[in-house]
């Protein structure tokens, strides 16, 4: 099968002149855990790298049932429809346990996925070769390239995920719904401390008054905390994915965000600190490869662990024990 694919510069060419499924396979390629797609994937996203930065990068997190796809499809066709070119991704920490995905099951983004100057691409799964997280930043780069004006980042609102989505992005919004008064309360703070505006969705029908009230409330409560972004007020408002209002307002936002934050410096200063901190979990990524799939460490692992388990060896003197292997051998 190889054969047949393209070489660097047919690659870079199609994507560079808009070819669309140069652009798939070559993120196919980023997403491979095979370890030839690996390097080839690298020297390809090198030469990519000069064309890449120039969206904005927004992601989108909620709860399931929040109504992300639903807003997703809205907003981009909102964005579509003012000639913007919309690339949508997504991060599911799902993917990496059970090799299928909550964000990917059903038919989503009908619309949206029709439209020429959008793009959505499902959840890449987690590998050997380093996380999700490398590989939708790196898939962002190649949309970049491509010529993606907004890229926005999905991910479904549990755990680790929604940190990973901050460090790549330039905007995080946070997808709520109303009436949810005493949850409000025990919501996790810290993820409402990652966000630069809260959109309380489903504000329609009887349900809007109360969406004015949980805008209201939220609205409280974000005064009270840490900004997620320095010299940026976060803010609540309301929006209803399901009748594409309120998307003139959000994108009017991002945009105020856009150029408040490139005014001061912030928007620059956090795109270097997401690309060091890229290099960081790379790092972390690699080690942990080289460790697990170092023939030695390999080998000897299982009889570790059984005198582990069996009483006979401290779990501390069986990981100095395998490091020395690791170093040594
Ligand atoms: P996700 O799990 O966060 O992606 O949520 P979905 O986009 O799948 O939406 C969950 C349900 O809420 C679906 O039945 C949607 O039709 C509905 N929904 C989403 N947005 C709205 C909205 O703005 N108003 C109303 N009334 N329903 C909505």
């Amino acid at each position: 099968k190889d054969r047949t694919k393209p070489n660097i510069d047919e690659f870079e060419k199609g994507i560079l002149t808009g070819d669309r499924s140069m652009l798939a396979r070559a993120i196919t390629l980023i997403e491979s855990n095979a370890e030839h797609h690996f390097s080839y994937a690298q020297a390809l996203l090198q030469k990519m790298l000069p064309y890449t930065g120039k969206a904005i990068r927004i992601g989108i997190t909620g709860v399931p049932g929040a109504g992300k796809s639903t807003f997703i499809e809205a907003f981009g066709t909102y964005l579509c429809n003012l000639g913007l070119k919309v690339a949508v991704l997504a991060v599911d920490p799902s993917s990496s346990i059970s090799g299928g995905s909550i964000l990917g099951d059903k038919t989503r983004m009908e619309q949206l996925s029709r439209n020429n100057r959008a793009y959505i691409r499902p959840s890449p799964s987690a590998g050997k070769l380093g996380g999700v997280h490398r590989k939708t930043r790196e898939t962002m780069l190649l949309c970049e390239a491509y010529g993606f004006d907004v890229i926005l980042v999905e991910t479904v609102g549990v755990g680790q995920s929604e940190v990973i989505v901050r460090e790549m992005v330039d905007f995080f919004m946070l997808l709520v719904l109303t009436g949810a008064g005493d949850e409000l309360q025990g919501m996790k703070k810290g993820i409402m401390e990652l966000a630069d505006a809260v959109l309380v969705n489903k504000a329609d029908g009887p349900n809007k008054p109360l969406a004015l009230k949980t805008k209201a409330e939220y609205n409280r409560i974000m005064h009270f905390l840490q900004p997620a972004t320095k010299g940026w007020k976060s803010r609540a408002s309301i929006c209803s994915a399901l009748y594409h209002e309120g998307m003139k307002e959000i994108w009017e936002l991002i945009l105020a965000f856009e150029e408040t934050t490139k005014e001061s410096g912030v928007f620059e200063e956090r795109r270097r600190a997401q690309t060091k901190e890229w290099i960081y979990s790379m790092i972390m990524d690699q080690l942990q490869y080289s460790f697990f799939y170092h023939q030695e460490v390999k080998q000897q692992l299982p009889k570790f662990e059984n005198e582990v388990m069996a009483g006979t060896r401290t779990a501390t003197s069986a990981v100095e024990e395998l490091f020395r292997i690791y170093i040594t051998k």
